[in-house]
């Protein structure tokens, strides 16, 4: 807190000598271009900790938890703010020290026109390299604030269908029996589940889930799987137990036993942790039958969009995925929903001291508010 106070006083100095020069630029810009609709005051940018409480100890395959270090993200001007934020789970490397590192770094007030999202992110995503979920923090804070500017939601301002927002999983996490069997009574409401495998009881976890209930289950490895024909019998087996998909089945690096893995799989396979950004899609043909994107791997919703539209030209599939999340980038999140063939987008759902209200689910599918911006509402 003491950190991002002394940045917020550093910047208000600084405000006051772009001022003059954020007004000049917004009259010309106004006479020659038409109004950017702001009052070219700079916009004030802020970022807090916070930990996320997990309701259940969480397992994958490569590690477990309780809590989820995020960084919360405002930005305000003419009177509204937008709110983002940035959830890292340690394995991928960021932490409340990294994101204070590169939000110190993050200078708004120099935009005169905060409708300039394309010269601001990239400005931001140069800062440093990684940081991936710190950028998306910036990111959906000034969608947030854009969208609260015009006065609509991202889906609406996109052109989507809030009624084509697809269904979203509940997670099943590895763990005992009993402890499986009560979350699945616990996921009632979810049309579908997805099952973590990658563990010695992968078996045991299907078996006991299929004891109790006939849904639909999508499945996430986490790369758990190293040998590619260990991975192909599971396959097999899985899809005679009502498996819809296999997502990341082995570790990113074996691309061509995943490839090898994809040619023979009866069940379509998902990247996750082999596409990160844009760019790690061309990496994705021929290996991948779809990808998950997520906000915290993308650095936000405007390469996000991007990666969609890219998948689709490629025709992949669309999964919009998540971390263990706020509703803010949950919400975020959900503005895109539409355009996915499947979500998972339970991660406010996993935790117990959400800060917000926004996108629900209900009756097992992703739902979302009407609000302007990402739809989210501050508790
Ligand atoms: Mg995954």
């Amino acid at each position: 807190m003491s950190t991002d106070r002394r940045t917020f006083l550093k910047r208000s100095a600084l405000a006051g000598a772009t001022l003059a020069l954020g007004r000049s630029a917004l009259l010309s810009f106004s006479k020659t271009a038409g109004t950017p609709n702001t009052t070219g005051n700079p916009m004030k940018f802020r970022f807090y900790p916070y930990t996320l409480e997990l309701k259940h100890v969480f397992t994958v395959a490569t590690f477990s938890r309780s809590t989820t270090p995020v960084m919360m993200v405002e930005v305000e001007q003419d009177g509204i703010t937008g709110y983002g934020e940035a959830s890292m789970p340690p394995y991928l490397g960021e932490s409340h020290a990294t994101a204070t590192a590169f939000l110190s770094k993050v200078d708004l007030s120099k935009y005169p026109d905060p409708f300039r999202l394309e010269d601001i992110l990239r400005d931001v995503d140069a800062i440093a390299p990684g940081n991936y979920a710190a950028k998306a923090a910036v990111d959906i804070a000034l969608h947030d604030w854009l969208g609260k500017k015009m006065g609509y939601p991202w889906h609406r301002i996109w052109g989507l269908d809030p009624a084509k927002t697809p269904v979203t999983t509940f997670t099943i996490g590895i763990d005992t029996k009993d402890i499986v069997r009560q979350k699945v009574k616990e996921a009632d409401i979810y049309k579908v589940l997805k099952v973590k495998l990658g563990r010695e009881n992968d078996r045991e976890m299907i078996e006991t889930i299929r004891e109790v209930t006939d849904k639909p289950i999508r499945v996430d490895v986490n790369q758990g799987w190293k040998d590619r024909e260990f991975a192909l019998k599971m396959i097999e087996w899985l899809a005679t137990k009502g498996v819809e998909f296999v997502e990341q089945p082995m570790p990113k690096e074996q691309v061509d036993d995943i490839a090898w893995l994809r040619a023979k799989s009866p069940l379509p396979l998902i990247g996750d942790e082999s596409v990160v950004r844009l760019a790690d899609i061309r990496k994705a043909i021929g290996v991948f039958d779809g990808i998950n994107i997520k906000l915290m791997k993308s650095t936000g919703m405007h390469e996000a969009y991007r990666m969609i539209a890219t998948a689709r030209a490629l025709g992949m599939k669309v999964m919009i995925g998540c971390m263990t999340e706020t509703s803010c980038a949950i919400s975020a999140a959900a503005q895109l929903s539409p355009l996915a063939d499947y979500a998972d987008l339970d991660g406010a759902l996993l935790i117990s001291n959400d800060l917000f209200s926004g996108a629900s689910i209900v009756d097992g599918k992703v739902t979302l508010t009407g609000m302007p911006g990402i739809g989210a509402t501050k508790l």
